[in-house]
């Protein structure tokens, strides 16, 4: 039965492909003597040429008119860029799979996932390379929309029906590159020698109901990620036009989640100043469990006592509570620039850690939304051992995991007359 399955398959994608191939010879992509060659001069019809493409039914042959530019000495055709057939001579229905390939699983995985899934050949390189082009322009576009939305070229309409709460969670994580890609930064490397660069990451959600418990319930599919390895500024203004396409200027309640970093704030505070500031809650306990872990010598066996009282402070949003039983211990030195350290994350965070009134609003507290968008859609893909990327290659395929995890939104979205209009 498998033999006889590969071999149907094998013999259908060939027919397949000899079928797509009539229909393509029915246009042969004469568009006249002359046609703009795009760079503002026009180009010169010179001949018929043969190019081959590989579709989802394989390889296909492709006769199209040719033109040459004599001012800008480059050639084209015109019929490639109305078929969507990119520099790289792949169709878009494979271009599209290859990104999904390619987005989940590393180049090699991907060019087998496509043998054996989709009978389709390609080497490793060349699934590397079609998936960075493609990760690339999608990045490219997502940063002109935001600018467009910036510059108030382009008003999104709120969304319909309008969302209750929105939230946007805010994170940065290491993604191991190059050594060219860090020459001249500090690292934490023994060397002092940076090994990783931080990609900032921004996913935005809704949501509208409790659960019977009285807890927050993400909306299905409301999410929309968008991440970029550029510095907070121009992270910051990603944000901006990301909120403002999801409704922020429109929902009752908007709300950022960050585990404490001060840059979050900065960004949240410039971009959206009317937004509640959330610390993430498992962020905050993890920093509690480490100041108990600095009090140790002194708590001795009543640290887990301790450590429990102090982690009901904190649920309750009692910061006070907190700095006072540490500041029962009278410390000096070394040992009190640490507790200061340890306790500035809560002193400075406190009107973030309101967690009792926060939960009170039906507000979510720090849900693991962090973690786990970080380690899923940068770590599962960038973060295997032995990878070492370029920055525009990891951007590239970062741009096509935060598509996937955006998908259901980004195809409402994109609907051009229900979501947006020109300004
Ligand atoms: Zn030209």
């Amino acid at each position: 039965m498998e033999a006889a399955e590969a071999v149907i398959r094998a013999g259908l994608l060939r027919l397949g492909g000899s079928v797509l191939e009539q229909l393509l010879a029915a246009d042969r992509g004469h568009r006249g003597p002359r046609v703009p060659c795009g760079r503002g001069h026009e180009a010169v019809f010179v001949s018929y040429r043969d190019k081959v493409i590989d579709t989802v039914l394989g390889p296909v042959a492709l006769t199209r008119a040719w033109y040459h530019c004599a001012a800008c000495g480059h050639g084209l055709a015109p019929r490639d860029a109305e078929l969507g057939v990119a520099e790289e001579g792949m169709s878009p229905g494979l271009a599209a799979m290859n990104d999904r390939a390619a987005a989940a699983v590393p180049f090699k995985g991907a060019a087998g996932l496509l043998e054996d899934l989709a009978g389709v050949r390609l080497t490793a390189k060349r699934v590397e390379r079609a998936a960075e082009a493609s990760g690339a322009g999608l990045a490219a576009a997502g940063r002109e929309r935001a600018r467009l939305i910036a510059a108030r070229k382009l008003a999104p309409l709120p969304p319909s029906p309008l969302p209750d709460k929105l939230y946007a969670v805010i994170d940065g994580t290491g993604v191991p590159v190059t050594s060219k890609e860090t020459a001249g930064r500090d690292g934490k490397g023994e060397d002092g020698r940076a090994r990783t660069r931080e990609v900032k990451l921004a996913v935005f959600f809704t949501q509208d109901k409790l659960d019977s418990g009285g807890y927050p319930v993400r909306d299905r599919d409301s999410s929309s990620v968008i991440a970029t390895f550029e510095p907070a500024a121009v992270f910051g203004d990603l944000v901006k036009a990301e909120g403002i396409r999801r409704g922020a200027d429109h929902v009752r309640q908007l709300t950022i989640i960050g585990d404490g970093a001060a840059w979050i704030w900065g960004i949240a505070a410039a971009k959206f100043p009317e937004a509640t500031q959330v610390v993430d809650l498992f962020h905050a306990r993890e920093h509690l469990h480490d100041l108990a872990r600095r009090l140790e010598f002194m708590l001795l066996d009543r640290k887990e006592e301790w450590l429990a009282a102090r982690l009901e402070d904190l649920d309750y949003g009692y910061i006070d509570g907190i700095v006072a039983a540490t500041r029962k211990y009278p410390l000096t030195g070394v040992k009190k620039d640490e507790i200061d350290t340890a306790l500035g994350y809560f002193e400075n965070n406190a009107p973030r850690m309101r967690y009792h009134w926060f939960r009170q609003c039906g507000l979510f507290t720090g849900s693991g939304v962090v973690e786990a968008s970080c380690k899923s859609l940068i770590g599962q893909r960038l973060k295997q051992s032995g990878m070492h990327w370029t920055v525009s290659g990891a951007d590239a395929i970062i741009a096509l995991r935060c598509r996937e995890a955006s998908s259901t939104w980004e195809a409402i979205c994109n609907t051009p007359h229900t979501q947006t209009r020109t300004a």
